[in-house]
């Protein structure tokens, strides 16, 4: 393209984005983009952008087989109910409440996260904290929106889950073997949903269901596939609000969604 042709897109485009923010478009998710992100405890083994083998997290293939079916008699409930006295990592020992996940995925959408926080802990349900504050704002603005005719869209309507059921102590990484631990727990969840679309929200959850290593910037905007679910990844809301850069390329993300959805 020519250089002239070029700078007058590049004019036009922010003419489009100035006229977007003057009907306060701008801003996808205006109020929390001007909180200030919580603390994080440091991370100890990865970055956002580092990248570590599924088998170092210590998570098999085995671990990721996809049942097509349920168990017999599985329900969310009964899933949920096993989360709420599990044991089966150290995490249920620190927890307040375990976060089995929440909503009812009738529209067919399911986000996983990667573990509770402390509000999360506190009340005992998914993404009710400032990272929450966010996720919800997004199904708010798809529904405002309506990126997908004739769906309305909730926190209720869709499934919100995450990766771990318990929060980390200072909501540090999840470790390989809690992360083995968890991951049946959502594979059930994901099973007896049998969801259109699954975003993963950051990382691990990223890391988790794609079954294999990578950065979010290189696994968005591919769509995979989970069993018969297409299977897509995003930025986490906690990375939006340490940088709100991240939430145009969000929000196009959740367009993709929307077209992926309504695709066959
Ligand atoms: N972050 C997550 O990944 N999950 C939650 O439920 C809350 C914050
Ligand atoms: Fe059980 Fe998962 Fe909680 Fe560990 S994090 S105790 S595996 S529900």
């Amino acid at each position: 393209m020519p250089a002239d042709d070029k700078r007058t897109l590049a004019a036009a485009a922010r003419r489009y984005l100035a006229r977007e923010a003057d009907a306060g478009r701008g801003d996808l998710w205006t109020l929390a983009a001007a909180e200030t992100p919580r603390k994080r405890a440091p991370r100890t083994q990865s970055t956002i952008e580092e990248t570590r083998p599924l088998e170092e997290m210590g998570v098999g293939l085995e671990d990721l087989a996809v049942p097509s079916v349920s168990p017999p008699g599985d329900t969310l409930d009964q899933v949920a109910s096993e989360v709420t006295a599990c044991t089966k990592c150290g995490l249920a020992s620190t927890r307040t409440k375990a976060v089995p996940g929440a909503g009812t995925g009738k529209a067919g959408i399911v986000f996983v996260g990667e573990a509770p926080g402390a509000e999360e802990d506190r009340r005992g349900e998914p993404f009710v904290g400032r990272s929450g504050d966010l996720l919800t704002k997004m199904i708010q603005a798809m529904d405002e929106k309506q990126v997908i005719p004739g769906v309305s869209l909730s926190r209720e309507a869709v499934f919100i889950a995450n990766v771990l059921k318990c929060r980390p102590p200072e909501n540090r990484n999840p470790l390989p073997h809690e992360i083995e631990a968890c991951t049946p727990y959502l594979v059930r969840q994901l099973a007896l949903l049998q969801p259109k679309v699954i975003m993963c929200l950051g990382k691990f959850a990223a890391e988790l269901l794609v079954g294999a290593k990578g950065t979010i910037g290189g696994m968005r905007g591919t769509v995979f596939r989970y069993g018969d679910a297409k299977l897509l990844v995003t930025y986490h809301p906690a990375a939006c609000l340490r940088n709100p850069n991240y939430k145009r390329p969000v929000w196009e993300d959740l367009q993709l969604l929307a077209r992926e959805y309504q695709t066959p």
